[in-house]
């Protein structure tokens, strides 16, 4: 028995000592001190022995097992070590290795016209107003001075949720709002979403961008219109711009107009981008109405005020000679990274 004893310590110790993975000592664990190993199926036999052999037996089994025990964790450690070293070593970083270059991403270009659009008029004292996409039909239409017999309420071109709500055709809502709350003087720029029935092409979508502005004080006049208009083109387009501005209609304004600009690719010889006129149109404008102000609680005879409306997706093509509006919305990186 003593022999037995001897060649099962002797056997798990020379395994222990060629083990070169941790997942082996376990194994080893479990064949020699495991409820079936070995070393326990031996100690079971002990009920045989002689009473005076029994204690020496016990004794050193005990001590081969506490051996055996010791061993496992000696290796166990060592192998814990070697395997932190290897790891080390694999995970060595070469500071002189040239580094890798973040990309950042970049403001999307109606963002940055946008952006350029609210400094310009932040910069002359606006306030900047925001109002529902969702729209009632009296905010949207009858107090701009568009009653429901109007032709300018053709409703293939409103996105109607009932008889009562619509998305909004236009930010001139917001105008209508700020007036209903704010006495005059009023000095804002509105803007935001806006929705008509368009099916998509290259200069047309169902969604898009505006951006309106609307003083109202004492002593507002169509020279005060012209001129801020005036600035803020030459700000946002370059100094040598020319602005000229045409009659035109707009049921919420009296008198209205359009305003074009000279043509940022030609400067105005003409070319194909502005189809040989030397003039981009870029935005409606005029007195606002006496009614819509009246509707508002402003009393026209006291007070007057100017308003202007422009499309975003417009300006920020004509400013950087896009040609297809669905770049705006496709995420194309490759348009998206040039500006
Ligand atoms: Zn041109």
């Amino acid at each position: 028995m003593k022999e037995k004893l001897q060649n099962i310590r002797n056997q798990a110790i020379s395994l222990l000592n060629d083990v070169k993975e941790l997942k082996a000592l376990d194994e080893i664990r479990v064949e020699y001190l495991g409820k079936k190993g070995q070393l326990t199926q031996v100690l079971r036999g002990m009920k045989d022995l002689s009473p005076e052999e029994r204690p020496i037996i016990g004794q050193l089994a005990n001590e081969i097992r506490d051996e055996i025990e010791q061993k496992l964790e000696e290796v166990k450690n060592l192998l814990i070590l070697k395997e932190q070293e290897k790891k080390l070593k694999e995970e060595v970083i070469d500071v002189t290795m040239p580094g890798r270059k973040r990309k950042t991403g970049g403001r999307h270009p109606m963002n940055l016209v946008l952006n350029e659009i609210v400094e310009i008029f932040l910069g002359m004292g606006y306030k900047i107003a925001e109002g529902p996409e969702i729209e009632t039909d009296y905010y949207n239409f009858e107090a701009l001075n568009i009653p429901k017999d109007h032709p300018a309420r053709d409703e293939q071109d409103t996105f109607y949720i009932n008889q009562e709500f619509m998305l909004r055709t236009a930010t001139s809502p917001i105008q209508v709002r700020v007036m209903e709350k704010q006495k005059p003087p009023v000095r804002i720029i509105c803007p935001g979403k806006v929705y008509r029935s368009d099916a998509v092409d290259a200069t047309h979508s169902p969604v898009f961008h505006q951006i309106e502005g609307l003083v109202v004080d004492k002593n507002i006049t169509f020279a005060d219109l012209k001129g801020v208009l005036e600035v803020f083109a030459k700000e946002l387009f370059g100094e040598k711009v020319n602005v000229r501005f045409r009659p035109h209609f707009f049921p919420f304004t009296e008198p209205s107009a359009e305003m074009d600009v000279s043509c940022v690719v030609c400067g105005g010889k003409g070319c194909n981008v502005c189809k040989g006129s030397g003039w981009t149109e870029i935005l409606g404008c005029g007195m606002v109405h006496p009614n819509v102000l009246r509707m508002a609680g402003i009393d026209p005879e006291e007070y007057t005020g100017f308003a202007f409306g422009m499309g975003l997706e417009r300006l920020a093509m004509s400013k950087y000679g896009i040609k297809d509006l669905r770049l705006f919305v496709e995420n194309d990186i490759r348009f998206l990274k040039q500006f």
